[in-house]
């Protein structure tokens, strides 16, 4: 089971108007791999995140999760984005709700589960990134690095089957931004599949099983993070490389 693809891209194509910012990519994302996207800005990385859970449709080529092309619409598109958790930049949380009542809101209105298993498993997933003391605050109240914590939290109380992040401490104050570096990190060590467009190349080292690299909307080269690091095979990863570590 270890080996098999949970994402499949294959030969997509992504225009936007006459800018072709996804290029005939071809991934494979097997259950339980951390997969980390680099690559200069406008390389088209947040487009392929958001095209894996159908944030955005693509103009070609196609997409599977877990065995099934992605649904357009209804009922079959509402399970994979419970299924496929997306962390962003902006954590997004809801500014009204107490960080409890954040984690709890999609298995409830989603999902329409009882409230008390909610409840039991939200704290539980505050209490792995470290917020369950905060349950009852509101997001304002909560540091950046926190609040992206909860965001972690309630992509998980979803109990998906892959996570994707989109630069999840781009937004962070530097102090903060190894507070969330750990809580990824040990999703990781415990087997969650993972999608991570980053530019902690430390992060990319200690918890990739293989790192992307993107430029141009194309997907470039893609290694272990000790082969890619040591001999990038491209100028463009080399360039990039020279210019970030
Ligand atoms: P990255 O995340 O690597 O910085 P993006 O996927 O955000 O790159 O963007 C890739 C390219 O697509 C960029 O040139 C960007 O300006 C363009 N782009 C992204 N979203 C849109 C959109 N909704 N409409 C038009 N162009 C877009
Ligand atoms: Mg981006």
């Amino acid at each position: 089971m270890a080996d098999e693809a949970l994402i499949v891209l294959e030969n997509v194509n992504k225009w936007f108007g006459p800018l072709h910012v996804l290029q005939d990519v071809n991934l494979s994302v097997a259950r339980g791999e951390v997969v980390v996207v680099i690559g200069p800005s406008g390389s088209g990385k947040s487009t392929l995140c958001r095209a894996i859970n159908r944030l955005e449709p693509i103009s070609s080529g196609t997409i599977t999760f877990d065995g099934q092309p992605l649904p357009a619409e209804g009922r079959a598109l509402a399970k994979l984005r419970s299924e496929v958790g997306m962390v962003f930049q902006s954590f997004n949380l809801f500014a009204h709700k107490s960080i409890l009542q954040n984690v709890m809101l999609g298995p409830l209105k989603v999902r329409k589960e009882k409230p008390a298993a909610v409840k039991e498993r939200a704290m539980s997933l505050l209490d792995r990134v470290g917020i369950a003391s905060q349950a009852d605050k509101f997001p304002a109240q909560l540091s950046g690095g926190q609040q992206q914590r909860v965001a972690i939290a309630r992509a998980l109380a979803m109990q998906p089957k892959a996570l994707l992040f989109d630069e999840p401490t781009s937004a962070l104050d530097p102090e903060m931004v190894g507070e969330v570096l750990d809580v990824m990190t040990s999703l990781a060590r415990d087997g969650m599949t993972m999608v991570v467009v980053t530019h902690e190349m430390g992060f990319a080292r200690h918890a990739a099983n293989r790192v992307v690299f993107m430029a141009d909307g194309q997907l470039v080269e893609q290694n272990t993070p000790e082969e890619f690091f040591a001999n990038p095979t491209s100028e463009r990863a080399r360039d990039f490389l020279s210019k970030i570590l």
